[in-house]
Parts: C-alpha cells; structure tokens; sequence
C-alpha cells in the first residue's frame, strides 16, 4: 500500500503553485474541491470591489465610464482571457451569462448557414445548451439533433448547421477532442460552437489551433469571478465581417453615443454586447483572470493533472467500492473526478460536514473538482480517507444528511 498521506505531503512541497493558495481567502482547514462549480475567493478582491464602489461610482459617479475605463471593461477582461483558450485578443468579450451568449451565438451560426436549420448535440450536455436550442426551435429557427459521443461524427449530415458542445462534461469529466470534431463538422458544411465552462484555466484549449467557429465560457468557475460573473463569448476573426445576433441592444451598436434610431452593429465581437454592462461583477471578474494569467495556463494545467491524477491513484487503492466514471487517462478528462455511489448525496454531505467540499450530481455522483490554483495535495488525500471514515463507520446514514437543499 502506498503511503498517500506522505506522499500527498512530499507532492505539496515540491508544488511550484503552492504560493498561489495565499492569494485566496481560504480557510486552512477548508479542503475545497468544488472550484468547478464556484471558484474562491481571490484576496484582492473585496479591496477591487470597495475602490470600484467608493471611488469609482462614489467620487467618480458617471465620468468613470470615461476615467476608469469602465466602457472598455469587457473587451478588456476578453482580452485578457484570450491566452488562456488560445484565441487573438480582439476574438473575444465578456458580456451576459454563458446561456444568453449560448443564445446569440447559436442564432449566429445558424444565420450564417443558409438553409441549414439542425443544431447537434449530445444528451445529457449540460442543460441549459440544449434548453437554449429548445427556445429556437420554439421560435421555429432551429431544429435540435442529439446523436450519443460516439456517433456524433455519423450524424453529421447536410442539415447540420451547428455542431454545439461542451468541451469538458460537466457530469464525467469526459474532454471532446476539440481539433477532430471541428474538423469533422467542417467537412461536413457545419459550424462549430464549444461550451468551455469548465475547460477555461484548468486544461488546455486552443481555439484557434482547432479551428474553432465559436464559443463561450463561465466566469464563476475556474476564472474566480465570483457568484454569477458574467461569461465570454469568442468568435474565430474569419467570422467577424458575416457576424449578425439578434439581441440588438443598444451597447452592440457601431456607435451607442449617436442615439441613432437604426440598429448598426459594432464590428467583431463587440457587437456581442448587449445592455450596459456589470461593472462591480466584471471588475472582480478581472482580479480573477489577471490571477490565472499571473500563474499561466501550462502551469495550471500541469498542476491540475497531478492532482487529479494523485486523487484517481488513491481512490482506486483506498475505495475500489467507488467507481470512477471519468475516463483514466489525464490527457481524456477535465479537472474533476466523478465517482458513482447509490448514496452519493448522503456522503457529499457527510464531508460537507468534515470540511472537504466536493458536490453532487444526480441522480449518484459525487464530484470532486481540482482548481489547480489553490488545490492542495493534502486536500486530496483529506477527501479520500474522510469518505473511506465516513463510509466504514456509517456515519453517512445520519438522517440529516439525507435532506436535500434547493441547490445541491
Ligand atoms: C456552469 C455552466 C454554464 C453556466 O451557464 P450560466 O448561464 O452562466 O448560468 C453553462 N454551460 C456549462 C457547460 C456549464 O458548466
């Protein structure tokens, strides 16, 4: 038997990251593996956030939008985002939520693809990408097709006008081979279009490399954004000049200060902007990416690997009971772990209880996510000789453990 405990502490000495943890408020005790789910807590954050409130809006009130450069935020933070998904800094901004951005961008490929009404997916995506092909269909402008992993590629007929997936499966972990299948729907006369919630600043995306038509990304996971921050939306530069949504809100206009009657998109991307845009939410959305940036993409992505890597070892060894439904190999999943148990519920919330954050999917995985930023080794081995406790002593048939939360 391998000795995880020395060996998770040997792993969290030699880890060149471990400095990072300190840049969030994070308890000591706290063993958070549900940073996929909601990034912590970048310190810098509340001091961003009380400057952007008394000084910027307080004293600054409504020149700010010149003075701060609160106008330019969301190409700016887009920017920023950029080197981590392997885009050019001008292919992509932050506006609304992943789902209204899933909405436009949709709306786009299909105006792009003349004739062409199917929108590809596989079930069990995440929901809100197959409810927002739903609210088009209802419309009467898109057709949904979902076609299992395996058989995506042979359902990729000349109806198809957009292929849209989620790069990294929210529920398995499961990672698409992004190149191959925007090849292929490519070849096939169709665009495509990756949800990146839970790849962006945890495995390594190249966008562009890909070829990649469109995409969007969750700024509350990864990204530390905090609860609610807005998402991204990336169009490939090819795309720019044909690019045509239907949320025509005034910020998306070629010059919004002419109060022009007639609609006259902005070029590129900013024409994704819709209403004003958040800037509390998107200010502490910046002091979250600047910190992923600081540490950069093939570091996290490095440390990532050997934290979930170490967990999967220590799992199978200590829990055989536990299956592991994530695929085995580092280079094939994202940063998570998924683990099938009838009770899954029960024990999330029996570590709850121990301080090791994991969370639940239904109807029986337990998740455990490895934001490489702050994720300790020893936070790793915490979950798996806590569950290993929990499940020995029983203690997980406790009935308070079995009452379900409106949020889970
Ligand atoms: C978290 C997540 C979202 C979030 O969508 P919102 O509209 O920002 O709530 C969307 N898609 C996937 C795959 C996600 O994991």
């Amino acid at each position: 038997m391998t000795d995880w405990k020395a060996e998770a502490e040997r792993l969290d000495k030699a880890d060149p990251l471990a400095r990072y943890r300190g840049d969030f408020l994070l308890d000591d005790d706290l063993a958070y593996l549900d940073g996929n789910s909601l990034g912590a807590l970048p310190r810098a954050t509340p001091a961003r956030i009380e400057g952007v409130v008394q000084e910027e809006w307080g004293k600054g009130l409504i020149s700010s939008w010149n003075t701060a450069n609160w106008i330019d935020l969301p190409q700016r933070v887009g920017a920023k985002i950029a080197p981590l998904v392997g885009a050019h800094e001008n292919e992509i901004v932050v506006a609304d939520s992943v789902s209204v951005n899933l909405f436009k961008l949709i709306s786009a490929a299909l105006s792009m693809r003349d004739g062409r009404k199917v929108v590809l997916s596989e079930p069990g995506n995440f929901p809100t990408d197959l409810y927002m092909i739903d609210g088009l269909e209802g419309q009467g402008l898109a057709q949904r097709r979902l076609a299992e992993r395996d058989g995506i590629e042979a359902a990729l007929d000349n109806d198809v006008a957009l292929l849209l997936l989620t790069h990294v499966h929210y529920k398995s972990g499961e990672m698409f081979d992004m190149a191959r299948l925007t090849k292929a729907a490519h070849d096939a006369g169709a665009l495509v279009l990756w949800d990146l919630s839970h790849s962006v600043g945890a495995v390594p995306v190249d966008l562009n490399g890909a070829g990649a038509d469109f995409a969007v990304g969750c700024g509350y996971k990864y990204l530390n954004g905090g609860p609610g921050a807005p998402g991204f939306a990336f169009v490939a530069q090819r795309h720019h000049d044909g690019l045509q949504q239907p949320l025509s809100g005034w910020m998306g206009h070629a010059k919004p200060f002419e109060f022009s009657d007639d609609y006259r998109p902005a070029p590129g991307v900013d024409q994704l902007l819709c209403g004003t845009p958040p800037i509390l939410s998107m200010s502490a959305l910046e002091v979250g990416v600047d910190l992923m940036t600081g540490i950069g993409i093939d570091a996290l992505v490095k440390k990532s690997r050997q934290l979930s890597e170490f967990t999967r070892a220590a799992m199978a060894q200590a829990l055989p009971e536990l299956p592991c439904i994530s695929p085995d190999e580092p280079e094939r999943r994202g940063s998570q772990l998924s683990f099938r148990h009838d009770h899954a519920y029960e024990l999330c919330q029996a570590l709850i209880a121990r301080k090791v954050i994991g969370d639940f999917r239904a109807p029986d995985i337990l998740r455990l996510g490895f934001a490489p930023a702050y994720v300790r080794f020893a936070d790793c081995w915490r979950a798996v000789s806590e569950l290993r406790d929990i499940l020995e002593s029983g203690e997980w048939q406790k009935a308070e453990y079995a009452e379900r939360a409106p949020v889970t």
